[in-house]
């Protein structure tokens, strides 16, 4: 028998570290779309583990990828070559139309290997040590250092100063605001395509555009956050495609591995050409076997199986029905988002309590920023998963 939840959720306080305020639930498996908590309580998840399991649980042939390199290799370092890294990044490149992929572990360690790419790339050219990167406020890059250096974020900041120098906060969507923060040391501009964290803000068309041309004009690198809007979850395998802005350099993350830990960050041919070489940067684990088995199966069910076209078949479906509920409930603010990247604008309401009565419902959501419901669902969800979301979000709505 296994062990009562609270007694699951006692041990756990007793001895992992209190760095989240854990919603009162423990997850023992899941299937396709769905997942089961330890007392056998089923929930549509709506969360994807924070935007990861583009697949949801089991997909056809995922696990057998990957029983197949566990059977075969693990891991061996970076000393030599494997199979399946050269395949992952074979086709991480050929998806975006980039040159060179260096796989990490995580999300945040893409964004500092992006970072420490447009340092060297601009420290390569002068050999002065005082070079800046424009980042936004309300972005949310990761949780190391640099990362958190770039992330416009003051309560997730403030304890661990001094973080890195050289970093300054524009307005997303303010190309003006941009502007005023160049100096003649800019080295480079991040930002997520779609702000996720901050509360689910695509950037527009002329902001992207507008950045772009004005990092190309002061050979500044663009950097791009993917790691939670690619994969295609905003109808795009990268959200950039859809604005025709590439970057110099992309951080992917989350759904790159769709479940196994595993992120990259990913060169164009001029940053590839001018920054790291041998001795700047390195991992032990990343971009192991077992991980890019991950990535590189999760690549060929993408295309074998149309995951975006699929996705932009539902996205259209999801938008339509949240926009009705915006009509329906005075709260609900409005609706921001772009393919299975949605938030629904709250005010009036807390959020937190939504979700609550959610998970009590037998659904799965989560926040974005304050007063923002996040819905990032598995990119494989049908229609009827949409409508069974409606329903148990209105009865927790009503509750
Ligand atoms: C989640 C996230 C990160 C950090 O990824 P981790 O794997 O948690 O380190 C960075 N940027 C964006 C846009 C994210 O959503």
């Amino acid at each position: 028998m296994t062990e009562s939840k609270e007694r699951i959720i006692e041990q756990a306080e007793e001895t992992v570290l209190h760095t989240y305020n854990r919603y009162p639930v423990v997850l023992d498996r899941g299937e396709g779309v769905y997942l089961y908590d330890t007392e056998g309580k089923k929930y549509l998840d709506f969360a994807a583990g924070i935007a990861v399991q583009a697949l949801g649980y089991h997909y056809p042939g995922y696990d057998e990828a990957l029983k197949e390199q566990m059977g075969r290799l693990l891991h061996t370092s970076n000393l030599y070559y494997n199979v399946p890294a050269m395949e992952a990044a074979r086709k991480l490149v050929k998806a975006s139309g980039m040159s060179k992929v260096f796989f990490t572990n995580s999300g945040t360690e893409a964004v500092e290997g992006a970072v420490k790419t447009a340092r060297k790339y601009a420290y390569q050219k002068d050999g002065r040590n005082d070079h800046e990167i424009i980042a936004m406020q309300h972005s949310f890059h990761g949780r190391s250092m640099g990362a958190l250096s770039v992330t416009g974020n003051e309560k997730y900041q403030a304890p661990f100063r001094p973080l890195i120098g050289g970093i300054r906060f524009a307005e997303f969507n303010n190309l003006k605001s941009v502007l005023s923060q160049v100096t003649d040391r800019t080295c480079a501009v991040i930002l997520e395509t779609i702000q996720g964290e901050g509360g689910i803000y695509p950037a527009s068309e002329e902001f992207l555009k507008g950045v772009k041309a004005l990092c190309e004009e002061r050979d500044m690198l663009l950097i791009l956050d993917e790691i939670q809007c690619g994969m295609g979850r905003s109808g795009h395998m990268f959200a950039w495609q859809e604005y025709g802005v590439k970057p110099n350099v992309m951080t992917c993350a989350k759904a790159l591995g769709c479940g196994v830990p595993v992120g990259a960050f990913v060169l164009d041919e001029k940053a590839a050409k001018a920054s790291l070489v041998p001795g700047d940067h390195g991992t032990t684990y990343g971009g192991n076997p077992f991980a890019c088995a991950a990535v590189s199966k999760v690549f060929d069910i993408f295309e074998k199986d149309d995951i975006i076209g699929h996705v932009r078949e539902v996205a259209g479906y999801l938008e339509e029905k949240l926009d009705g509920l915006a009509e329906k409930y005075d709260f609900i603010r409005g609706r921001r988002g772009k393919g299975l990247m949605q938030g629904l604008v709250i005010g009036g309401r807390s959020v937190g309590e939504i979700v609550l009565k959610s998970l009590d419902k037998g659904l799965l959501v989560i926040t974005a920023g304050s007063g923002v419901l996040r819905l990032v669902p598995p990119l494989v969800i049908e229609r009827e998963h949409v409508d069974e979301m409606l329903e148990k979000l209105c009865a927790a709505l009503d509750a």
